[in-house]
């Protein structure tokens, strides 16, 4: 019998309406003003929880529970223990307790910590976070955790991300205050859009790369390029709209609102977009949604890609992070009002986070930063590596008339209130769309479009919310003591633009010369990871961390380690990967292609000196030469990834995995791609472009 999807919806999770329906009344209030008012829970109330959450939990079959958390690393770590504690006389009662629920041990000296505990206590412990439902996995309790040091340090990434939600809802609380409105708490609202790719498991299989790496290290070009299909908005291929449906049902279960499904830019590109939750819970629903993509592609003989790009000149995958505040009762607030006073209020958190982007965009920058993400910022899809924002041509020329004191000309199709001589109304929605902006505002929200499609969204959520806290904390702190509240207001705002105009872009970020206006602008420009990271150690941005209580020195200087460490890690592991591919598969493919050509000539010579053997003359000295080059390149690129690897001081490795090891790479690559290119498919061992990515 067919389940209605209200039915399927949430049905694996401890939601609202499970606690609800089975804890008793007092209990379920004090978990809901944990939940929703950010009280601290008291053990008594976790214990009856944790029985009732236990006997859920095995009615929906599960056996074990886990405290399922974020590390470092970005995905998400579990370890399983099960319910059964053993009693005397050789019986077992299944017993869960509070404390387990609230606080667990897990071995945490696997995980990347950029040597926060080596020093002092070997442990870290895990702890509820119960603004996140816990769910059914695999069989498996599932408790969405933060994971700290004993000392306190933060080695996940939910735990900052938490520190800086509460850091903004303050701040934010302080600016509503003086605006006449009581909050009790401000939210951080996410949605991500997830893109993805989609791939044939046999052909999966078949490259090493793919497995490896999650990339395609080799691989020429198809000549049918992308522009000439229509993919975006396509219909959807039987095979994935299979996988879709199937994938939407998973995520439902889970209480994942998972929303809109459409193909993407590139061939087997797909996106998926949820609806905006809290932004820990949305963090720990993408972490999820990326887990259940791989999962279910399985089960329908594919394999999801979540690399950043998989396929060298065919679009990247990102994932958009769509970000935006509001009250506790669910007002946003960056929706524009519809008074001269409401707009103020929106404004001022607009300049507020104008000025924090600004301030602050290259730990913003910082927080995309990873090798597979390198590719994309600022090759041609993506945005470029330097941070601007985009209003809107309607904003900007408020923003330009607050900031020049003249009359806001106001395009034709809007109104203006004519009531008010400083701030005019503006419809909300005539924002333009520009795809080419790293930072856009659209109608009611930002989008960040940088993050790439395997991130955890964890890091530059926490960034954001916390420069935007520093930005507000600083209105604050001046308006407070304002003798006239509204012309303090429009001081403020129009001292930011003043401040922070250069940040404002609205034109195309994918050409040079933007790239050039930036610079004059002063914009910071990093484009590649171990470069971007060094935000991380930059005074500025550990006092902003340390001013809210979100990272301290030490933790943000053990993030740069880990980091730099995983860049150098990656690299190197491409690397031995295409080492492996060109010395046991590309080079013996091409051998005995020129063997067999070599073969075809020498046979037709046999027969007639007087049969030509020019076509094979030819092909056999582009073959020959074709491999002398990739053999050199294989060599060179042999030395590059024996440098860095000698090398013991983890920047300075990093920089020549950057520098000497990924162009070394590209040399290779070429070679073997030109070689593909005269190649017999007979021959080829890889799947090329064209079978992977065009088919029906
Ligand atoms: P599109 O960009 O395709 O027009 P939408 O604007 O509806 O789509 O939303 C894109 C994403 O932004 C969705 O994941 C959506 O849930 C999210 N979103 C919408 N409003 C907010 C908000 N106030 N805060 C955070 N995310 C939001
Ligand atoms: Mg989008």
């Amino acid at each position: 019998m067919a389940v209605s999807i209200t039915e399927l919806y949430g049905s694996k999770t401890f939601n609202d309406s499970v606690m609800k329906e089975r804890l008793p009344s007092p209990t379920y209030k004090a978990l809901r003003a944990a939940i929703y008012e950010h009280k601290p829970l008291d053990p008594e109330v976790a214990n009856v929880v944790a029985s009732v959450m236990k006997r859920w939990a095995m009615e929906q079959g599960a056996t074990h529970y886990t405290h399922w958390f974020q590390p470092l690393n970005g995905i998400t770590s579990e370890k399983h223990d099960s319910f059964v504690s053993p009693v005397s006389g050789g019986a077992a009662i299944m017993e869960f307790k509070g404390k387990e629920l609230i606080k667990g041990e897990p071995d945490a000296s696997s995980f990347p910590n950029g040597g926060l505990r080596a020093t002092c206590e070997a442990r870290g412990y895990t702890s509820w976070d119960p603004t996140s439902y816990a769910f059914i996995k695999d069989d498996v309790l599932c408790i969405p955790t933060a994971f700290c040091s004993y000392t306190g340090e933060a080695l996940d990434k939910k735990t900052p991300l938490l520190r800086s939600m509460d850091a903004l809802s303050n701040q934010a609380r302080r600016i509503l205050k003086l605006f006449g409105k009581d909050v009790s708490y401000v939210r951080t609202t996410l949605g991500a859009e997830q893109e993805y790719f989609l791939v044939r498991k046999e052909d999966y299989k078949d490259r090493l790369d793919l497995i490896w790496t999650g990339r395609t290290l080799l691989g020429a070009s198809p000549s049918k390029g992308q522009e000439l299909e229509e993919h975006y908005f396509g219909a959807i291929r039987t095979e994935v709209s299979e996988f879709m449906k199937d994938l939407d049902e998973e995520l439902w279960k889970l209480g994942i609102p998972a929303k809109t499904k459409h193909n993407e830019v590139a061939p087997c590109q797909h996106e998926l977009a949820p609806v905006f939750e809290m932004a820990n819970v949305a963090v720990d629903h993408n972490m999820l949604t990326m887990e259940l993509m791989k999962k279910v592609a399985d089960r329908h003989g594919l394999v999801c890609l979540l690399h950043e790009k998989p396929f060298d000149g065919v679009n990247g995958s990102g994932k958009h992070n769509n970000w935006s505040i509001s009250t506790d009762t669910g007002v946003n607030l960056l929706e524009p009002g519809d008074t001269p006073k409401e707009n103020l209020q929106f404004l001022i958190f607009l300049a507020a986070i104008i000025k924090a982007v600004d301030e602050y965009a290259d730990l913003l920058r910082a927080t995309v930063a990873s090798p597979g993400n390198d590719h994309r910022l600022g090759a041609n899809e993506a945005p470029p590596a330097i941070i601007s924002i985009f209003v809107g041509e309607e904003l900007e020329a408020v923003i330009d008339s607050i900031a020049s004191n003249s009359p806001y000309a106001a395009p034709t199709k809007l109104k203006m209130d004519l009531g008010v001589d400083v701030l005019p109304t503006f419809s909300k929605d005539s924002t333009d769309r520009n795809r080419t902006s790293p930072f856009a505002f659209t109608g009611n929200k930002f989008e960040f479009r940088m993050p790439g499609s395997s991130q955890n969204l964890s890091d530059a959520d926490t960034v954001l919310n916390t420069a935007v806290a520093k930005s507000l904390h600083d209105y604050a702190d001046e308006l407070e003591g304002a003798e006239d509240f509204e012309s303090a207001v429009i001081a403020l705002i129009k001292r930011t633009i003043h401040d922070h105009r250069r940040v404002i872009f609205n034109g195309d970020g994918y050409t040079e010369a933007w790239e050039k206006e930036a610079e004059r602008r002063g914009l910071p420009n990093a484009k590649y990871t171990p470069l971007a990271m060094k935000a991380l150690l930059a005074d500025k941005n550990i006092r902003l961390m340390e001013q809210f209580g979100v990272l301290t020195k030490t933790e943000m200087h053990s993030r740069y380690e880990v980091e730099i460490e995983h860049y150098s890690k990656v690299i190197n592991i491409e690397a031995l990967t295409m080492l492996e591919m060109l010395r046991k598969q590309i080079m013996p493919a091409v051998a005995g292609y020129s063997s067999e050509v070599a073969s075809a000539a020498a046979a037709k010579q046999a027969v007639s000196d007087k049969l030509s053997v020019r076509s094979e003359t030819r092909l056999l000295e582009k073959l020959s030469a074709g491999a002398d080059e990739l053999s050199d390149a294989i060599d060179a690129l042999q030395e590059a990834v024996d440098k860095a690897t000698a090398e013991s001081d983890e920047p300075a490795k990093s920089y020549l995995y950057h520098d000497a090891v990924l162009p070394a790479m590209e040399k290779a690559r070429k070679a073997s791609d030109t070689l593909e290119r005269i190649c017999s498919e007979d021959y080829w061992p890889l799947p090329s472009y064209s079978r992977m990515l065009y088919y029906v």
